[in-house]
């Protein structure tokens, strides 16, 4: 359930055990992260959609996309059809930060923003304005990376890849030139790569400078830090400020973002983690938007246990508990984000799906007789569901990259369920499955 890397990584666990697979969908096209997550000028990263792709076409899985479970098709309806579902949903939602001020226009997740920007379905209103100077990232994870560097990059280098052609005009017409990037905490505690500020550095015209706190003591990730120059003294015309021990307090504005109110934090070891204590002491620094990176967070499935604070649905290994240390509900299982919360790279979510995998071997003891497999396919109908099939995927699929090729672009997604009935139906006259 999710035709995302765990998703898809489960179902190729599932098959080479002889298993038949049917891969449930929300939006039309499948991939989900690869498609909807990766930064589009991270090409190589997203070339791993190729080997999604050739799990999609093996034989005995059938793909329903343009599925939403929960409304389309319910939990329980799928039980009554299959031995095993194994949910792979991700974690779709935002985390908040919790600050007046947050829902000022201007103010957004930096998943709203990713989303936007890959031509996401459900984002391609999304708007943000970019007629400010400053823009303010809240985090300093990878995340927070990318969409700093997609706000400054040149947008004539993002139009050849497959990024929204609408995110490419509106980056053409942005006043940003600094973003800001805060982190609660130092140096020494900021979740990106390194080869990922590394990246970002060496951009034309690309400054990265850094502000407030810099540790005493030496380790790989301070000296790292160490070695970009003060704020202060960046002279360049796009510059990124990675700003440490700062937490946002306020979102001002009076009908949209105007500015921010920043506290400067020390350090305070606690137990195992060093967390980050306001110290009084406050900042206005004036902005026009404001991306929270603060972490993705899993949103609930109707009919199925939740854990609204991790955000994942409990389980144990894998099999989904009723409630936190529950009991285990049968024939159902979990991997990804949504088992494990929003964190790994895409690979991490062959370990976590092959975990399950085998516990959901150890339980075929339990199957019931042998089912209809056109069962489902016959209540989706029903329903009215127009779901889309593998081979309408691929015919979208040569579509989009036909239509890229054309403009010199990597792929040219489509962003709505219209455009690609619109296609498939033009496909279908003439006469082409
Ligand atoms: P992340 O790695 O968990 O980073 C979240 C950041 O937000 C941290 O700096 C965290 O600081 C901060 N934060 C959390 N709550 C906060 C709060 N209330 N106030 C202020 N700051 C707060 O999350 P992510 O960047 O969304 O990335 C998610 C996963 O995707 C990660 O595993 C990442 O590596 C992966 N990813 C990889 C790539 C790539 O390889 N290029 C690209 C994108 C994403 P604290 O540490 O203080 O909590």
């Amino acid at each position: 359930m999710g035709a995302g890397p765990a998703g898809l990584y489960g179902a190729d666990a599932l098959l080479k055990r002889g298993a038949q697979v049917d891969v449930f969908e929300a939006q039309f096209a499948p991939f989900g992260l690869v498609r909807y997550g990766v930064a589009p000028d991270h090409q190589k990263i997203k070339k791993t959609q190729v080997v999604f792709e050739k799990i999609l076409h093996r034989p005995h899985l059938r793909l329903f996309a343009n599925v939403r479970i929960g409304t389309d098709v319910t939990v329980p309806q799928l039980l009554d059809h299959y031995d095993q579902i194994l949910v792979t949903m991700g974690s779709s939602g935002a985390r908040a930060l919790q600050v007046p001020g947050e829902s000022l226009p201007g103010s957004l997740s930096a998943t709203e923003f990713v989303n936007w920007y890959n031509s996401h379905p459900d984002f391609v209103d999304l708007a943000p304005v970019l007629d400010h100077p400053v823009a303010v990232v809240v985090g300093m994870g990878n995340v927070a990376i990318d969409v700093a560097r997609i706000l400054l990059r040149d947008p004539e280098d993002l139009d050849k890849t497959d990024i929204s052609p609408v995110a490419v005009r509106a980056l053409e017409k942005s006043r940003v030139n600094q973003v800001v990037l805060l982190a609660r905490r130092g140096p020494n505690q900021a979740a990106f790569d390194q080869k990922e500020v590394r990246e970002l550095a060496a951009l034309p015209g690309i400054e990265v400078g850094v502000a407030g706190y810099i540790p005493k003591r030496r380790t790989p990730m301070s000296e790292f830090i160490a070695s970009f120059p003060r704020a202060n003294q960046l002279g360049g015309k796009k510059r990124v400020i990675l700003w440490f021990c700062a937490s946002p307090v306020e979102i001002l504005g009076q009908t949209r973002v105007e500015a921010i109110r920043i506290e400067k934090n020390h350090l305070v070891q606690s137990a195992a983690r060093m967390r980050a204590v306001g110290t009084g002491e406050y900042t206005k620094l004036e902005c026009g938007l404001v991306l929270r990176a603060i972490g993705y967070h899993g949103t609930p499935l109707p009919d199925v246990s939740f854990s609204q604070e991790t955000g994942t649905i409990p389980n144990d290994e894998g099999r989904v508990l009723d409630a936190p240390h529950g009991q285990v509900v049968r024939g159902l299982y979990v991997a990804g984000w949504i088992k494990r919360g929003p964190t790994g790279l895409i690979g991490t979510n062959k370990s976590c799906a092959v975990e399950t995998v085998a516990r959901m071997e150890e339980d075929l003891d339990q199957v019931g007789p042998e089912r209809d497999p056109d069962a489902i396919v016959r209540l989706l109908r029903q329903r009215g569901v127009r779901f889309i099939t593998e081979q309408e995927w691929t015919v979208l699929d040569a579509h989009e990259t036909r239509e890229g090729a054309a403009r010199g672009r990597v792929r040219d997604k489509l962003s709505s369920l219209e455009q690609a009935l619109k296609v498939l139906e033009l496909r279908g006259q003439m006469g082409v499955a």
